[in-house]
């Protein structure tokens, strides 16, 4: 007597959409309601359900409930500050000063840090967010609770410790030195670890020496397959500031150019005002930008110059930045990227296609990750099931949808995290909506309710001559 020893399969039968091919370079949707069989994680097979079950008459059959995508890529997002999205009203430099980096300061706090890490983590994968590259925190132990939180979920992660030595505040300040020797730690604890890896992250070149950047460097060069993340010309105040500090560079992303810092397994977040020689450069050395729409319209950063990215061979991707982003859900950055181009006037026409890919295959390529973003033989199976729930406006269109395109475009337009049923992540499932760990259940109460934040006293103290 014989026994079957090859791992158990697992068939999925629906109605799936994904973009194996780039719309952007004439590729199209697929949509199929077709079957995928899955072993060990990986799609294995596609086509008719009674081809998977004869393959695989004992593997169960798990009905995909409305429309089957591939886990969505997350490409730029800080895990400190998932508490303060919503700060309106400020441009980049004075958000910074108000919102974001007291709550920074805040992750010193290993016992803070390590609540909110798996908040983030929970945030992120409840959006159906299966892949991301995000900053971590200023501080090396809040960076390791964020890479125990992404190592307990199965997330695919790639983040680094933040290093910054100048400008911002003093408490989030290193040394080259150290910044060198906290990130030997954390790589050696977590560089390639099951799905997570290491990235070097200067915040920005506004708060970083050159002799900062060249420790990024010779971190960079350090390990094999470290990936390399920052923020450029996001805002123009910004990039004049970095002008006055770095004045014997050509432009922002000259000042990485010039530490090394560009190449294929490098991204850089926003690039909402390149110079044709910064994008020609970025294309040049492979290296990718994150496009963060919601962020860039709420801190009026300007609209996103995508045809310009594209004519010049720039790779771009879809990033939340959260929480200057609005929120975890790439629905919502997919429709914003729409926005963005349709209200310039050489925008482009994005159509349901080119959000998807964007949300998820472009993200995972500009990671290095070519298993995930698509659900074809071979691929890792990270999916997500939207299934909107009964009754809602998203569930009324989808089951009168005239096409997949129709379908696609009133998720984008219309959906949320409370869309998506299940998240499986290498074939498990990851997350199911409305199971909640009663353990971390907490009442709610709204700290604040009809208190007008205080006028600022001394208006932003962001920069040191400032204060
Ligand atoms: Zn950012």
């Amino acid at each position: 007597m014989t026994h079957d020893t090859s791992p158990p399969a697992e068939i999925f039968h629906g109605r799936i959409l994904d973009t194996p091919d780039d719309p952007f370079a004439n590729g199209v949707l697929r949509a199929e309601e077709c079957a995928l069989a899955v072993v060990d994680g990986t799609i294995t097979f596609r086509g008719s359900l009674a081809e998977a079950q004869r393959l695989h008459p004992a593997a169960p059959v798990t009905i995909v409930d409305g429309l089957l995508l591939p886990g969505l890529v997350d490409t730029h997002v800080h895990y400190p500050q998932q508490r303060i999205i919503g700060g309106l009203g400020m441009p980049l430099l004075e958000w910074l000063d108000r919102c974001a980096l007291p709550e920074e300061a805040r992750m010193a706090d290993a016992s803070h840090a390590a609540t909110v890490a798996g908040e983030f983590v929970d945030g992120l994968i409840g959006a159906g967010t299966t892949t991301a590259l995000v900053f971590g925190a200023h501080f090396a132990t809040a960076t390791d609770a964020l890479f125990r939180a992404a190592d307990r979920s199965a997330l695919r992660m790639t983040a680094g410790l933040v290093v910054a030595d100048r400008e911002l505040r003093g408490d989030l300040h290193t040394t080259p030195e150290r910044a060198a020797s906290e990130a030997a730690g954390l790589i050696g604890a977590w560089h390639g670890k099951g799905k997570l890896r290491y990235a070097v992250t200067p915040r920005f070149a506004l708060s970083s020496s050159p002799g900062l950047l060249d420790s990024c460097r010779q971190t960079l060069e350090s390990a094999p397959d470290l990936f390399f993340t920052s923020h450029v010309n996001e805002n123009l105040a910004e990039i004049a500031v970095v002008a006055s500090l770095f004045p014997s560079s050509s432009s922002y992303s000259d000042v990485y150019d010039q530490h090394g810092l560009l190449g294929p397994r490098s991204l850089l977040a926003h690039n909402v005002h390149p110079t044709d020689a910064e994008l020609a450069r970025l294309a040049d050395t492979g290296t990718s930008v994150a496009h963060c729409p919601s962020s860039n319209s709420s801190l009026g950063s300007g609209l996103f110059p995508l045809r310009r990215h594209l004519d010049a061979g720039v790779r771009v991707s879809l990033g939340s930045d959260v929480g200057a982003g609005t929120g975890f859900s790439h629905f919502k950055e997919g429709l914003q990227a729409y926005f963005h181009q349709q209200l310039q006037p050489d925008g482009l026409a994005l159509g349901p296609a080119h959000l998807l890919y964007l949300a998820t295959r472009a993200g995972a390529l500009a990671l290095g990750h070519s298993e995930v973003g698509y659900l074809g033989v071979g691929a890792t199976f990270d999916a997500i099931e939207v299934s909107p729930p009964p009754a809602s406006p998203l569930h009324a269109i989808l089951r009168h949808a005239a096409s997949a395109e129709r379908a696609l475009a009133a998720v984008f337009a219309n959906g949320t995290s409370a869309d998506i049923s299940r998240v499986w992540m290498g074939g498990a499932v990851g997350h199911t909506r409305g199971c909640h760990d009663l353990k971390h259940h907490t009442t709610l109460e709204v700290v604040a309710t009809s208190q007008p934040s205080a006028p600022h006293p001394r208006g932003p103290h962001l920069l040191k001559g400032e204060q």
